[in-house]
């Protein structure tokens, strides 16, 4: 069974700068706090508990004088405002392309537009978007949501990073003849799509693929859609351990991606459990 490595999948740009960012505050404060998990990985952040960096919920948790650092997905201006009441020392590992989307959004919000967020209502960087515009803009996940909703004549758009070009062009499509002036940033990570394509390519080529990931990454989830939309098996785990050895009868090429907070160790942990169940890995990690 040959298995088939994603040379794209795992950290990202802005996930690696934050976990890299952690491990200095580590070193130079002995720990302190993230407000919610640094990234969407629980065996990560458990890595990074252990290590004195602990995940709060809340900005009362922090004690006074502590780090906090502020996740890749960002936060909105209030939360920052109240830690920095708290007393407490800011890390900022937002990531640079969220920001861009947080920045896009409030000139957009400034400059008087109806300012929609298309992305996961439920989901942090998606809301820490919206609260940059001081909670005027709405996110939307389908641009069928908009259709029952009134709409001014000039709109704006940004992404939650990890949204699919195809559901933009659709919300520019249904936004057009509604409006007479529509401006679009589109905040799509590049990583994100760059992955994609390469795990699409990858799962055309393979009968099995695994996407490997936290169950709470967004990105991951999507990864895991858009690989089983090839019509190829897919399966998203979150570790090695979670890999059924009955899913590889009759399997000749199994593929292998992750999302973009994936670490490298369980990345390399899910290839290890291939090989002993009689893999061998035909590319290599680039
Ligand atoms: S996927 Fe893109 S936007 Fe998200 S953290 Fe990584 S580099 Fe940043």
């Amino acid at each position: 069974m040959q298995v088939i490595l994603v040379p794209e999948g795992g950290f990202c740009f802005g996930v690696r700068r934050a976990m890299e960012m952690a491990e200095k505050a580590i070193a130079e404060s002995g720990g302190g706090a993230t407000l919610g998990p640094l990234i969407h990985n629980q065996e990560a952040v458990d890595r990074l508990a252990e290590q004195g960096l602990r995940a709060i919920e809340k900005v009362e948790e922090a004690r006074p004088g502590e780090v906090v650092m502020l996740r890749t997905h960002g936060t909105g201006p209030a939360t920052i405002q109240a830690l920095a009441e708290r007393g407490v020392t800011i890390v900022d590992a937002t990531c640079p392309f969220v920001a861009r989307a947080q920045r896009e959004a409030r000139r957009f919000q400034e400059e008087g537009y109806d300012v929609l967020v298309l992305g996961e209502p439920d989901h942090p960087e998606a809301i820490g978007i919206a609260e940059h515009t001081g909670g005027a803009a709405r996110i939307i996940e389908r641009a069928g949501d908009l259709r029952d909703q009134p709409l001014r004549k000039r709109v704006a758009v940004v992404c939650q990073t990890t949204q699919r070009l195809d559901r933009l062009q659709e919300l520019v499509a249904m936004l057009l003849p509604r409006c007479i002036e529509l401006r679009v940033a589109n905040t799509i990570c590049d990583a994100t799509s760059k992955r994609q394509e390469a795990s699409v390519q990858v799962a055309r080529q393979v009968d099995l693929m695994l996407v490997v990931g936290g169950r709470h990454s967004a990105n991951t989830t999507r990864l895991a859609q858009i690989c089983a939309e090839t019509g190829t098996p897919t399966h998203h785990i979150e570790t090695a351990e979670e890999l059924r050895p009955e899913w590889l009868a009759g399997v000749e090429r199994v593929g292998v991606t992750a999302g973009a907070s994936t670490p490298d160790w369980i990345i390399a942990a899910v290839v290890a459990r291939l090989e002993t169940l009689g893999g061998t890995v035909a590319g290599s990690r680039g």
